[in-house]
């Protein structure tokens, strides 16, 4: 599943490519993929004709801002955005629902195996009231006193409130669990228990392992027609994700895997408190 640094990743990656391009021809074929924006028909003729005039991203979504609208794109749990060159290169697949033309060349492609994905348009003054995205991690604007204030005021477990995208964006499983190994931190210790130094090492490790990943995912899909929601090269630098049963690189005990609002959550029980 794509979270913050597959996003991020994947729009450097872009900008290069569609910022100050007109969409020349827009195809959408799946209806469910605009389901907040009306239908296939109306967000393709809403793209039409427009140029790009920037990509940003806010936690796990794709703004691309058009004139007076912006197109926002989710992936959800399996979307992919691919692009091809030219198009004479573009492959489309079953699974391949909405395609945009770019005037003078260069083929985006959206693809998406089960379908959770979107794309639809909102105007762009009304992305941040309509989206509710809560703080950007790797901005200054995440302060450890706007974090303690989070915990403070909170009666969810720490994992759960990482996962909370109206609180902190664009944290999924992978990276919450990985955050909360780095800080020493149990997944399912009350946020509001956590004391200073446990938010200041919290904050360091959310912003630490978000930018390892966006590191690690950019050298894996410097050539992102392949499939690019992929963790990349991060997920060999994982310590407890998906580690259940080996060692813990910290204290080699054993790391154990529960089931925490129905997320397999991962964590040393020994160097985690
Ligand atoms: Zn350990």
């Amino acid at each position: 599943v794509p979270e913050l640094p597959e996003v991020e990743v994947i729009r450097q990656a872009l900008v290069p490519r569609v910022v100050q391009k007109k969409i020349a021809d827009v195809q959408i074929l799946e209806p469910r993929l605009t389901r907040r924006g009306g239908t296939p028909d109306k967000v393709a003729a809403g793209l039409r004709g427009w140029t790009v005039v920037a990509l940003r991203r806010r936690g796990k979504f794709f703004l691309f801002d058009l004139d007076r609208d912006t197109l926002v794109v989710r992936l959800g749990m399996t979307g992919q955005l691919l692009w091809w060159d030219t198009e004479p290169g573009f492959q489309p697949d079953p699974h391949t629902h909405a395609t945009l033309r770019f005037a003078g060349g260069g083929v985006l492609s959206y693809r998406d195996v089960r379908k959770f994905g979107e794309m639809f348009l909102l105007p762009t003054a009304e992305v941040e009231s309509t989206l509710r995205i809560g703080l950007e991690p790797l901005d200054p604007t995440f302060t450890v006193q706007k974090l303690g204030e989070m915990c403070e005021g909170s009666r969810l477990r720490i994992k759960a409130l990482l996962l909370n995208q109206r609180k902190i964006a664009g944290i999924g499983n992978i990276y919450a669990d990985e955050a909360l190994f780095r800080a020493g931190l149990r997944p399912t210790r009350r946020a509001s228990t956590l004391r200073q130094e446990e938010i200041h090492a919290l904050r360091r490790s959310i912003r630490s392992v978000l930018r390892a990943g966006i590191q690690h995912g950019g050298s894996s899909i410097s050539d992102f027609r392949h499939p690019s929601g992929e963790s990349g090269e991060f997920a060999t630098l994982h310590r407890v994700y998906h580690r259940d049963g080996q060692r813990c690189v910290r204290c080699e005990a054993t790391i154990r895997r529960i089931v925490l609002g129905q997320r397999g959550t991962h964590f040393c029980p020994s160097c985690q408190r």
